[in-house]
């Protein structure tokens, strides 16, 4: 019997033990991507449902924020981006399809391109998006005198937030590797509820749900650790420092999960010089009073929350898939409904 044969079995009988429906979330993108590439929720037990959290960075950004930054594209100002975010539809359009009416749209790989890119065009923004995961190099482009507008945000209070909404029941989280490695464990032990942090390979999977059986089982909700290679207890000391020194929190608002208690990043006064919120002020609040809200039937709210699959979607794979995505969950290859497309192809 392999090491994953004998983890599936372990599953299996605590599943059974239980008897009843278990919903464990994942939290991160990569979580999801694992989960479709080995098919692995026709493995689990008839009990055990993996449901997607508002993991992928793209998908919750708001938007807002992406009507704002493709009409500073619109008015002239040149852009820089991660190319996952180029196609993220909106009121004004994408910033593709602003793009190839002739804005000034960049698609960089890192902070350091957009760096580069700024250096030699003499000024950019540069669209700051992602959890503490992408934060912290984002910080350090603004100490290098990067021009940034802030979509960043703070992951643990959204946790909170969907364990506060009664229309979601979640019994457990698998918390996202990758911002771990950057805020660490013990901010995780500020509410108690069935949560383990895993890594990206399908055994760290398996062996996070059943860690996470485990404290069902036992009615002993704490926080486990199942990604020691990387994630530390205090996480990412100088990441955490940078991102201190630049960014002060703000309320941040999600897509699907609305306006969420300090879960923003804002650029401190210091650093206003390169803060494309204040260098923009006037523009942004004209380009906001501006936009006219499309009608869209697009679900990604609900998807983000858990509350849907991604096939419950009338749109999805009919007119919304990821060569024409409606919405933002078909657009990042972290996004649940683009995993699901492709997984089912
Ligand atoms: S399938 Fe498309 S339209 Fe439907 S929820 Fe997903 S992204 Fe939105």
């Amino acid at each position: 019997m392999t090491n994953l044969d004998q983890i599936l079995k372990n599953i299996s009988e605590k599943a059974e033990k239980i008897g009843r429906p278990i919903r464990l979330m994942e939290l991160c993108g990569t979580h999801s991507e694992t989960i479709a590439r080995y098919d692995l929720k026709n493995f689990l037990p008839s009990n055990i449902f993996l449901v997607t959290g508002p993991g992928c960075p793209i998908c919750v950004t708001d938007q807002t924020e992406a009507d704002v930054i493709v009409g500073l594209a619109l008015a002239g100002v040149s852009i820089a981006v991660y190319g996952d975010a180029l196609n993220l539809p909106g009121n004004l359009g994408s910033l593709e399809e602003v793009r190839q009416k002739g804005a000034d749209v960049n698609v960089v790989y890192d902070v350091t391109d957009a760096l580069r890119l700024s250096q030699k065009k003499g000024g950019l923004v540069f669209w700051g998006i992602g959890f503490e995961t992408t934060t912290p190099a984002t910080a350090w482009g603004i100490k290098q005198g990067l021009t940034v507008f802030s979509s960043h945000k703070v992951f643990v209070p959204a946790m909170k937030a969907l364990l506060k909404n009664k229309k979601i029941r979640i019994d457990g989280f698998i918390n996202p590797g990758h911002v771990s490695a950057i805020i660490g464990t013990e901010i995780y032990e500020k509410f108690l509820f069935p949560q383990v942090v895993a890594g990206f390979e399908i055994d760290d999977v398996l062996l996070a749900i059943d860690m996470l059986l485990n404290q069902i089982i036992s009615q002993k909700p704490c926080v486990k650790n199942e990604y020691t290679r990387l994630v530390k207890k205090k996480g990412n000391k100088r990441a955490l420092k940078i991102m201190e020194d630049v960014f002060e929190v703000r309320n941040g608002f999600w897509r699907g999960l609305g306006e969420i208690k300090n879960s923003g990043l804002k650029i401190r006064k210091k650093y206003q010089l390169q803060d494309a919120e204040f260098i923009y002020k006037d523009l942004i609040l004209k380009i906001k009073k501006n936009i006219t809200i499309k009608p869209s039937t697009c679900r990604c709210g609900e998807v983000l929350q858990g509350m849907i699959e991604p096939k419950e979607c009338p749109l999805f794979g009919k007119i919304c898939f990821p060569d024409n995505p409606q919405g933002a969950c078909m657009v990042s290859r972290e996004g649940s409904c683009n995993i699901e497309y492709r997984a089912d192809r």
